[in-house]
């Protein structure tokens, strides 16, 4: 058991000395969360086989599944890479921003942090925190959200405290993270280039850039797929889930309602707390233990910011199933459904 600090930073302008003493860690090969704009990263030098051990261990995560590596510098990705295409540099317009691009491997990245493949997850973060962590530490920073492997990522420094408290060395906190989701994961070695995982970069703006780019079908699956090699090995791993369980509804709006209240009278029947994960549309149409709303079904963003957070609360709340509503899968939608899906296990009722 370790003392975790937690230190507060301010997110627009980090104090220096905050960053140094975050830095002093990472280069001496322990572990620090720090916010992301997309939800808080568990750090460790990515250069360094030991210290990236470190963070599978803190998060109980399997060893084959690999992790990003945060850059401050374009340029450190002709170190980590052996091959950037030309879509690659035309991608890192979006960054710093949520889009994490998986290119060939060079010598440099330890098996560890690659999960064993020869190709390596690199992005760069928009958050001035993540930034100067990486700078000051001098190293790029391997980071997987901040959570317990299989629990919903977390997008306050409170969440990380619950889920890594006394296995991690610090936790800096600059407040709730903006996006929600975890990065868009786009696959650069296959052809056409297939994004792995939906993310906070909507597919309809990387389609603006290049166009010819796909889908894997297990980031929209809508069962599990059984998959000989996964692509992304995230994929095959149980993923989100809040301690409750989740059933997702997937269908048109008013045959959701009725489906929804149906399936609550059902489970409190048998004794069962229910909560359900409503939007703002439908939210007074339900009669439920807990109710809680995403959102406007019209804003696919500020469905995605809410997301992860309103998870923990109906575990905080003690609820027995969370019965989700489907949501539109334009923009960000696409990766609130990606994240429902795989929290419901793939428990998937179609309301029609
Ligand atoms: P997390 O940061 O916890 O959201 O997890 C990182 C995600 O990126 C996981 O879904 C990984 O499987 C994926 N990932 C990381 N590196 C690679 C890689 N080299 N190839 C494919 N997917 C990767
Ligand atoms: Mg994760």
């Amino acid at each position: 058991m370790k003392r975790t600090v937690t230190l507060r930073v301010n997110g627009e302008k980090p104090e220096r000395s905050v960053i140094r003493a975050a830095a002093e860690i990472i280069r001496s090969g322990g572990l620090v969360a720090f916010p992301t704009e997309t939800v808080y990263g568990l750090g460790a030098d990515a250069l360094n086989p030991e210290a990236v051990r470190r963070i599978y261990a803190a998060k109980g995560r399997p060893l084959d599944n690999p992790l990003i590596v945060h850059i401050a510098d374009r340029r450190d990705v002709y170190r980590l890479a052996d091959d950037v295409p030309s879509a690659a540099e035309d991608l890192m317009d979006f960054w710093p921003g949520p889009l994490t691009l998986v290119l060939r491997a060079s010598g440099i990245v330890p098996r560890e942090t690659t999960g064993g493949l020869d190709t390596v997850a690199v992005r760069m973060p928009n958050h001035e925190v993540a930034l100067a962590l990486i700078r000051e530490s001098g190293v790029p920073i391997a980071a997987p959200s901040a959570n317990l492997a299989g629990r919903p990522s977390p997008t306050t420094a409170m969440h990380v405290k619950q889920d890594l408290d006394g296995r991690i060395d610090m936790i800096l906190d600059a407040g709730p993270t903006a996006i929600g989701v975890e990065s868009t994961v786009l696959d650069l070695t296959s052809k056409p280039p297939q994004v792995l995982r939906p993310g906070g970069l909507p597919f309809e703006e990387l389609r603006r850039i290049i166009h010819d780019v796909r889908l894997h079908p297990s980031a929209v699956a809508e069962r599990e797929l059984r998959i000989a090699v996964a692509a992304s090995p995230g994929m095959k791993h149980k993923h989100y889930s809040p301690k409750a369980q989740l059933i997702l509804v997937e269908g048109e709006t008013s045959a959701l309602i009725s489906k929804i209240q149906e399936l609550v009278s059902r489970y409190n029947r048998h004794g069962k707390k229910v909560g359900v994960l409503a939007t703002d549309e439908t939210q007074r149409h339900y009669q439920a233990d807990v109710i809680k709303s995403l959102g406007s079904r019209g804003d696919t963003s500020f469905m995605a910011k809410n997301l992860f957070r309103l998870l923990r609360e109906f575990d905080d709340e003690g609820v027995d199933v969370i019965i989700a509503e489907g949501v539109p899968l334009r923009h960000l939608g696409l990766a609130v459904m990606n994240r429902l899906r795989k929290a419901s296990g793939f428990n998937i009722v179609r309301a029609d």
